[in-house]
This record gives C-alpha cells, structure tokens and sequence, in this order.
C-alpha cells in the first residue's frame, strides 16, 4: 500500500471550479485561492473563491431541482438505489481519495483512509437502508377523525463543514439530507475543499439528478455569509467554533428564519479514577485520545483528570506514550500523529504553549515546532499540568496539547468536568459499575465514553450540550434535521 500511497502523492491536482446544477463552472469574479500543503508548505493547486453572485447560482439549481421533483418526489427505494452507489464509487476510489485529503489537510493516512473515505461510504450506506424502512404515523384520534402524519423533505439545505475529516462530517450531513428527499448546497473549509469536490463527481457519476448536490468553495466571512443570510435556503447544518455558530444564528435571524443546526467545539474531560482496569491500556488510549491528527478532532480528551493518588504514575505513563509516537510525514503509513493543518493552526497551537508557561503550568513534555525543514507544519505532542482557572482547562486549542488535573474525590472530578461552557465528549475510566453510570447521568456532555475514547458509529447519534451545539449528526435521529412533518386531519 505505501508504494500507491507514494505514487499517488506526486500527481499534480488540477485547478479546481466550482460544482453548480451538475456542471463544473468558474466563479463569475473568476477568483481563485491557493490551496498549501500541511506537508510541506507547497503549493497543491488553487480552489475557486465563490462569491454571492455563486451562492445566488448554486442555491437556484437547488432549488430549480427540488421543484423539479425527480429527486425530492422519487421514492425512497430509487433514492437508496443511488445513495448505495455513492457509497459504492467512495470505497472504489478511497485510497486515491484519503491521500487527496492527507495532501490537503495533513491527517496521517492511517487514520484519513478509515475516518474519511471509510467512515463517508458508510454513512451513505447507512442512509441509503434506512430511507426506505422509515414510515409516516397514524394519530391515534377520536373514531371519525383520520390524523395522518407525513414526513417531507424541507427544500434547500446548506451544509458548512470544517477542515478536520471533512468527508466524514460532511457525509453526516449530506447522506441524510439528501436521503430525505433534500437539495444541497455545500461548502467545505478553505483548508480542506479537495475530496469533497471529488464528491460532487462521485454523486453525478452515481445518478444523481443534476442540481441536487451542488459544492461551493472559498471564503467563510464571504461565501459562507451568503448562505448564512440566503432568503431561500431552508435548513443550515454546520460544524465548526462556537465563534462561527453564533454569526449563523444571527444570519438566520437578518434572513428567513431557517433552521440552523451547530455541531460545534469541545473542552472535553477524560477522568481517570484510581481503580481504572488496566492503567497503561487507559494510558495508550488516552494519548491517542487527544494526539491523533494533531489533536485537531473536535471529541478529543483535551482535559486529562487523574485521581490524585495515580497522577504521578499515570502522567508518567502519558509522558512515555507521547514521546514514542510517531509525528511526521502523514503519508507514511507507520505515523501516528500527521501534521497540523494550517501554519495559522500552529501559531495558535504554540501561542497556547507560551500563554500555559506564563500562567505557572508544568511542562511534561513537548511544547515545540519540529521538522521545519521539511516546510510542513509539525508539533510535538504536548502535556501539561495545569489548574482548572488556566486558559488551558477553559479554552479549546484543537491542537496536540494535553492538560492534566488532579482531583481527590468523584465529586470534585464531577464539578471539574462539568465547569466549562462546552458539553461534548467525556470518559470515565473505572472498575464500579455504579460509579459508572452515577458519572453517566451527571456529566453534562453529549457522550460519556467508559474504559474507552473515541470510535462509535452511525447506530448512535453525536452532538453536544451547552455551547458544543444543538443538533445531532449521525444515527435516525440526523434525519429529523431534514424532514418536516406534515399533518392530515381527515373527517371521515
Ligand atoms: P470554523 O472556523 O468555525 O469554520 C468552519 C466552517 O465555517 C468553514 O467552512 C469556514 O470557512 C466557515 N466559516 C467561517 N466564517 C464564516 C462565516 N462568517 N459565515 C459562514 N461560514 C463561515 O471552524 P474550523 O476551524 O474549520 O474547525 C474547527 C472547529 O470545528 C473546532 O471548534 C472543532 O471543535 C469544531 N468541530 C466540531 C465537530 C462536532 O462534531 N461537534 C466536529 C469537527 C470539528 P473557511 O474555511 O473559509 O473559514
């Protein structure tokens, strides 16, 4: 595999256009930006910079072919029929689609062929079973009376996604919305447009009706506004910062009232008591927890909280697991941790490590820029000790930094994990069962993982509590977010 992965990294990528009603089309200003490689610093290609003029043209052939109705009004079955061949063309092309997406956005390959390609062709899948076993209701009313309830595609959905694993979150919205019976208009991050425009092929090769899936690219402050503020876009599904969340609410209060749903950051606590099954085990996945793809994963266990008693001993073990993992070039099959994805994202990654410094934490490891030479974007995998009043315990970083606290009872690791404005993900490690469930029902996170971190699939929803969002991608309930119900009252 690493010979393709090798040749497949040297193909030069052509300039890319925009995808509107089925056609590849340059922006009207013509505007291009430049799309740099995490791994080196180089040039890949150029992406298009869409304006208003764009969203106006794309939003239309969204609308023009929801209207139409040889999607939106197709019965599931033949809706599934296409979905499974999206799936089925993403899995033929993922290798040349995950090292795409590595040379765009720098996740280590290991990782981008099974989160990316992988985890996207069985999202489609997922949606493409269930949008024909999804039935309407019968009320249950008085004897004369017939209440029907319908389920209808709402019309236009815009989809906002960020720069981390963008096919994958992107699928968590596309594949349901377009299931439903939706049109689309999608715009990926600046820093990670390339497989998603991919997709756009992938969806027209596989049968979907043209304007159905349509991809903007370029600037969220421009293109991104315009579908925020657009009079004719029904649904806004976004992932990304609390800071962006915010505007979209408010642009849907200046236009049309559309429905905005946030999958937005974390601070998210990983608490280790001292009766944890298997200390190097919670070890191991606790590192990989925060540090795989550069800690740039939105559920990462950034705040590490440890009962007293072990901190010294499992910080110890953190320490020795970070420091043997693997940063580098991310197209190395054997790298654990790839490069950060922007020299911006790095900036902000080592400000962090400045501002812990000042406030008085404790370095354990790492802390540095690497591999400059290589003109990629490199950190070493970074620990701290820290206190709950830092920058560290409060701020999302969404970067390989670790910030351990101790604490001495459940109850004080309960009112550390719960003090922070976010609310998404959350681990307790411990051998009580009741324990477990008590820390299940009072953390205030969208998912509480025991003696594990990270993984789940599309059986169970993710979404998050308090300022980490207010809607849910993945499972059957992703698809209420693109259906609107219907009631029939019918006098018989
Ligand atoms: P971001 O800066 O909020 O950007 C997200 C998307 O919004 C990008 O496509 C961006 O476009 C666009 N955007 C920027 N300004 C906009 C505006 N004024 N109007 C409309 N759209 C605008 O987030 P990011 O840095 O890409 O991603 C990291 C964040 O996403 C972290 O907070 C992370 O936790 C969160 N995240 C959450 C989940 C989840 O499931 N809850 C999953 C992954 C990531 P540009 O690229 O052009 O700026």
């Amino acid at each position: 595999m690493q010979d393709k992965i090798d040749q497949l990294r040297t193909l030069s990528v052509s300039p890319q256009a925009l995808f509107i009603g089925g056609a590849w089309r340059q922006p009207v200003s013509s505007a291009t930006m430049d799309v740099i490689s995490p791994i080196d610093g180089t040039r890949l290609t150029t992406i298009a910079d869409a304006g208003k003029e764009d969203v106006d043209l794309a939003v239309k052939a969204a609308r023009h072919a929801f209207e139409k109705g040889s999607w939106s009004k197709a019965a599931p079955a033949e809706r599934k029929k296409v979905l499974l061949k999206i799936a089925e063309l993403i899995e033929k092309n993922a290798l040349e689609l995950a090292v795409l997406g590595v040379r765009d956005n720098g996740t280590e390959i290991s990782m981008a062929l099974k989160a990316e390609p992988g985890s996207a062709a069985g999202t489609f899948r997922y949606y493409a079973e269930t949008i024909d076993k999804v039935y309407g209701e019968i009320a249950p009313t008085a004897e004369n009376i017939l209440g029907l309830v319908h389920r209808e595609p709402i019309g236009v959905v815009a989809a906002i996604v960020p720069w981390n694993f963008p096919m994958m979150i992107g699928a968590w919205k596309i594949a349901p919305a377009l299931a439903a019976g939706n049109s689309v208009v999608l715009k990926p991050a600046e820093g990670a447009s390339l497989t998603l425009l991919k997709l756009a092929e992938i969806c027209a090769e596989a049968g979907l009706p043209e304007g159905v899936f349509n991809v903007v690219t370029g600037r969220g402050a421009v293109c991104g506004e315009a579908l925020g503020l657009h009079m004719d876009i029904d649904v806004l599904a976004f992932t990304g910062s609390g800071s962006i969340g915010r505007r979209l609410l408010e642009y849907s209060a200046r236009s049309n009232l559309k429905r905005v749903y946030l999958e937005l950051g974390g601070k998210s606590p990983n608490i280790v008591f001292a009766d944890v099954p298997d200390m190097d085990e919670a070890a191991k996945v606790s590192a990989y927890g925060i540090f795989r793809n550069a800690g740039q994963v939105c559920v990462a266990g950034s705040r590490l909280l440890v009962e007293k008693s072990i901190h010294q001993a499992f910080a110890e073990k953190l320490v020795g697991v970070a420091e043997t993992m693997k940063v580098g070039d991310p197209l190395q099959f054997s790298t654990e941790i790839g490069a950060v994805s922007s020299e911006a994202q790095l900036g902000k990654d080592l400000g962090y490590v400045e501002q812990a410094l000042v406030e008085g934490a404790f370095l354990r490891t790492g802390g540095k820029r690497i591999l400059g030479e290589t003109g990629g974007f490199y950190m070493q995998p970074t620990i701290f000790d820290i206190r709950p009043d830092m920058t560290l315990a409060r701020e999302e970083v969404f970067g390989p930094i670790l910030s351990i606290i101790p604490f001495e009872s459940e109850a004080e690791a309960l009112e550390i994990a719960n003090a922070t404005d976010y609310g998404l993900a959350s681990a307790v490690w411990t051998s009580n069962l009741s324990r477990a469930h008590r820390m299940i029902r009072n953390i205030r996170a969208g998912v509480v993982h025991v003696n594990t971190y990270g993984g789940a699939d599309n059986t169970v929803p993710l979404g998050g509590v308090k300022q980490s969002g207010n809607g849910h991608d993945k499972s059957l309930h992703a698809l209420d977010k693109y259906v609107d119900l219907k009631t029939a009252w019918i006098k018989l």
